[in-house]
């Protein structure tokens, strides 16, 4: 059974790239039919919000994106504390009395030799006597854990085979004096609680993982498979600031679906095309890792503005009724759905179907205007209008073309462009078809 879980800290709102590590978490669970959860990392009760909480249970409740469980790491403290004193006891976590400034001058004369600027374990090396005069004057060691000297490996399933060597990198710190959380800590013990397969995040923490590959180990835990994925880029080319800002508020602000999102999200950065969808069950099961690749992946808004286009021209009227102008029925949504860049033009061109419009007339059209409304009083309505309309002018006039359909399309629309004529004229009706066919003769 395959576990995966979205874990975002409540410090904001969640962005683009947030959104593509959901998805991707949401994804591959759903195409093994496991588990998905939504874990809150709130262990930081000062930056963390509850509005934020909410705001993330939302994001992903429009995207689609149900999780089957929510934990949050503010519930679960009694645990971190009991495996925290199980890594004391066997000596993987110990207490570590430096302040920040003097590790700060530690790291500034490694750099000034030279040196990389790993963590000496000076806190091993103290004496009882040493331990007990700083707890004696009241110094609280915040706490590291000792990554052992074995070397680090996993094989990730987008990066590959992944080695370090833990003599690169310093024993992370896992809660500070005042007792509070680090993320690496509690993450490994849920991770192990909650049965956590795989853990499919940015390639960011691909450090954070070395570090936390020990943590598994030595809490007595096989580590989960690992899927770190290359970070979005925007459309510029670099990492931008703006994608940090950008969030689902912003998407539907502009118009965009929830499946456009998925849509785009899905694909960008792996080797498979875009596709736009309205059910995500195509791109679930193509769904690989394997076919992600390691350069940053573009995201660019021009892009996913086409890409809902393209969503919006499949939508069925059901998925949109409510968000239509009142009156609109699925006939006339279909009629003008291939013509919408966003669900809210609707209503712009259903003004178009009921009315009233203006159109302006040259001179050398009043006649043939004349003629057609004569045309379209007699019509048989209830076949192809349109097509009856144009034939019959056709044959009488000897207009074609543009000359033909241009007039027409002005007259009864009062636009230049638009839906397809055949779909528009059966909406737009006999009565208000002669009347604006007659207003337009003059
Ligand atoms: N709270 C962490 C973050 O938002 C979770 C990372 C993870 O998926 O382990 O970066």
């Amino acid at each position: 059974m395959i576990v995966t879980r979205f874990a975002p800290s409540p410090t904001g709102n969640l962005h683009v790239g947030n959104l593509r590590t959901a998805l991707h978490n949401w994804m591959w669970t759903k195409k093994h039919g496991g588990r998905f959860l939504l874990r809150i990392d709130d262990t930081d009760g000062e930056r963390s919000e509850e509005r934020y909480v909410a705001a993330i249970r939302a994001d992903l409740a429009w995207l689609g994106l149900v999780p089957d469980g929510e934990e949050r790491q503010s519930a679960r403290f009694a645990l971190y504390e009991a495996r925290f004193a199980e890594l004391v006891a066997s000596g993987r976590v110990y207490p570590a009395y430096e302040t920040p400034q003097e590790l700060d001058l530690k790291r500034k004369i490694q750099l000034g030799r030279g040196l990389p600027p790993i963590y000496d374990r000076a806190a091993l090396a103290l004496t009882d006597e040493a331990r007990a005069k700083l707890e004696a004057d009241g110094v609280r060691p915040h706490w590291r854990f000792r990554l052992s000297a074995d070397p680090i490996q996993w094989d990730d399933l987008i990066r590959g085979a992944q080695r370090f060597d833990p003599a690169t990198i310093s024993d992370p710190v896992v809660r500070r004096a005042d007792g509070s959380w680090l993320y690496l800590l509690p993450s490994v013990i849920d991770d192990i609680d909650m049965g956590i397969t795989h853990v499919v995040r940015g390639e960011d923490h691909v450090s954070n993982t070395a570090a936390q590959v020990q943590m598994f180990e030595a809490l007595g835990a096989a580590p989960p498979a690992f899927a770190h994925e290359a970070l979005l880029t925007g459309s510029e080319g670099k990492l931008s600031k703006r994608l940090g800002s950008l969030g689902v508020a912003h998407f539907r602000d502009e118009g965009i679906e929830p499946q456009a999102i998925v849509s785009l999200l899905a694909r960008i950065g792996t080797s498979d095309p875009v596709e736009p969808v309205v059910d995500p069950a195509p791109l679930i099961a193509a769904f690989d890792f394997a076919h992600f690749g390691r350069a940053p992946a573009r995201f660019d808004e021009a892009e996913l503005a086409g890409v809902n286009a393209k969503v919006i021209h499949q939508l069925p009227f059901d998925a949109v009724a409510s968000r239509t102008p009142a009156g609109m029925t699925a006939g006339g949504w279909d009629a003008i759905r291939p013509n919408l860049e966003r669900v809210a033009e609707a209503g712009d061109w259903w003004s178009v179907v009921e009315g009233p419009i203006a159109s302006e007339t040259t001179e050398d059209d009043r006649a043939f205007l004349a003629q057609a409304a004569a045309v379209a009083r007699e019509l048989d309505w209830s076949a192809d209008p349109w097509h009856a309309l144009t034939a019959a002018l056709k044959t009488a006039t000897e207009r074609k073309g543009k000359a033909l359909f241009l007039p027409l399309r002005r007259a009864l629309t009062g636009r230049d462009h638009g839906p397809d004529m055949t779909a528009l004229l059966p909406l737009i009706g006999r009565d208000r078809a002669v009347a604006r066919l007659d207003d337009a003769a003059g």
